[in-house]
């Protein structure tokens, strides 16, 4: 079966793109060619806007009732959990994430989101009123926002897309979504599914395309908020424009963010969170905790599990449940991830497990080899930067409080974990790391919860009651006594 596709939804249909370019989806694992499909212009977003403005302005969709849009969304969210299965493979297949992550988190993660919205949407106060302090009632209401850009990145796409759109549909606002150029397969079943779900025309739209085009789209007189995922660099320029415009947006950018472990961590159970929360989908993950901090006296110990481990971690086809690292996304992205590791080594720390070239066994695909690093300063460019890639650095500190500074001294300020075996002792550090999320002794995001980042990680937050209320605009009706 062809995943090539021509058409972009828009409206309620399948449109022809205005242009003749094509996106080519390569695999990361074997390099070859899996699917082509149409690359978006500033036309096709004309077009999408122009389709959720319509509906914004006239449609039934931001006039029903809360509860008439949760039945649609109930509906949508039947669909989508009964093809889990195809739209893992359809993650693997198209940026290489690993099958048992993407089984794990990338598809069924989105449903999670759907029905934690859902719950939230049921008990939301759209529409409350309290005595003001002049003794007469005050109505405030949660409006639909208008017409949204939800702009994703490759790395998780449907877990950023779902974030953005279903809040955004149970607050009755519309859509276009620019999926990144490296991941459209995964939009198209979701389009299938909205469709089938009963999502009227015009409510969503979809046209992947490249930066320039994303950016017609931010900077379009027609939307009224931009929600992007991605990273610091984009988030800036969009910010830029929003604030020039006037226009809402919420940011959910990069990190670099520090495991600190205690010296009364239990060490397996520590190694073995480690591994995912700081390789998750291959280190390409903005949660990804690559600073490992451990104190002086612990370090050795640390420095030699950690390399233990991640040197035994199975490297390889995405699509064999077995592999626990697969490919990087592209080409650029490989060649990224190893000059961090080339300038790493010319910083003086010092590698104990990878390193440069190909993993063993391994002669196509955009591999790179999982790498720690010691003796590693917090100052150094492999410390402060986003690597997005299998690459750890191992920060000694003398004790919580340097621990706590080592963390907070980043520029990020998205997430974090410390490993002790006291909960109180780590719940006392998580009060004082600024990041938008923390976990002691793990880290499972919880959608129920608001996520997002201090500094330069972003701004607003997603999932939660807050993360639907970034979707509406507050409106107080004052009435008589
Ligand atoms: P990117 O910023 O290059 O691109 C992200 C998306 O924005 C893509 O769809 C891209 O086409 C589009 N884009 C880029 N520049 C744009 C512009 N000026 N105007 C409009 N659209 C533009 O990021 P990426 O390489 O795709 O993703 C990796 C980054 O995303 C990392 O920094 C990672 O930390 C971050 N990320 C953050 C979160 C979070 O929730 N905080 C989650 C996942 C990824």
């Amino acid at each position: 079966m062809t995943l090539d596709r021509d058409a972009f939804y828009i409206d309620g249909g399948w449109a022809a793109p205005v242009g003749s370019n094509l996106l080519q989806v390569v695999s990361p694992h074997s390099e070859e060619v899996v699917a082509t499909v149409p690359e978006g212009s500033a036309g096709d977003i004309d077009a999408a806007v122009a389709a959720a403005r319509r509906a914004f302005d006239e449609g039934p969709w931001p006039r029903m009732s809360p509860a008439e849009r949760i039945a649609v969304i109930e509906a949508f969210s039947g669909l989508y959990a009964a093809r889990l299965g195809e739209m893992a493979d359809l993650i693997t297949l198209e940026m290489g994430s690993p099958t048992s992550f993407s089984n794990l988190a990338q598809a069924p993660a989105p449903w999670m989101q759907i029905e934690a919205f859902l719950t939230i949407a049921r008990e939301f106060p759209w529409e409350s009123t309290r005595v003001g302090n002049l003794g007469t009632p005050v109505m405030v209401r949660h409006e639909p926002v208008g017409v949204v850009a939800a702009i994703p990145p490759w790395n998780v796409p449907q877990f950023t897309i779902m974030s953005k759109v279903v809040p955004a549909l149970l607050a009755g606002c519309t859509v276009v979504v620019k999926p990144a150029p490296e991941t459209p397969l995964d939009t198209y079943l979701m389009a299938e599914l909205l469709q089938e779900a009963g999502v009227p025309a015009g409510v969503v739209n979809i046209v992947t395309a490249g930066r320039e085009v994303g950016e017609h789209l931010v900077s379009h007189p027609g939307v009224d908020k931009v929600a992007f995922t991605g990273s610091t660099a984009a988030g800036r320029k969009i910010a830029a424009i929003c604030g020039q415009q006037l226009k809402r947006v919420s940011l959910e950018l990069g990190g670099k963010s520090a495991a600190i472990v205690l010296d009364d961590a239990d060490l397996a159970k520590t190694i073995e969170g480690l591994k995912f929360t700081a390789l998750m989908n291959s280190g390409q993950a903005c949660v990804a905790q690559t600073r490992i901090l451990a104190s002086r006296a612990n370090y050795a110990t640390v420095v030699d599990a950690l390399a233990q481990a991640v040197g035994a971690m199975v490297v390889g086809d995405p699509a064999d449940p077995a592999t626990e690292i697969g490919p990087m996304v592209a080409q650029r992205q490989q060649e990224r991830v190893e000059k961090y590791i080339a300038l790493g080594q010319e910083e003086g720390a010092r590698i104990v497990t990878g390193g440069n070239g190909m993993p063993e066994g391994l002669d196509t695909g955009w591999y790179v080899r999982p790498t720690v690093f010691a003796d590693v300063d917090n100052s150094m460019r492999i410390a402060q930067e986003e690597i997005f890639g299998p690459v750890l650095s191992v920060i000694p500190y003398d004790d919580v409080d340097d621990a706590v500074r080592i963390a907070n001294d980043s520029d990020y300020g998205l997430a974090g974990t410390v490993w002790t075996g006291d909960q109180e002792a780590g719940l006392d550090v998580a009060r004082r790391v600024r990041a938008g999320t923390y976990g002691v002794n793990t880290y499972t995001m919880d959608f129920a919860a608001p996520f997002g980042g201090f500094k330069a990680s972003g701004i607003g937050r997603e999932f939660g009651a807050e993360g639907l209320g970034q979707y509406t605009e507050l409106k107080s009706v004052y009435l008589e006594g």
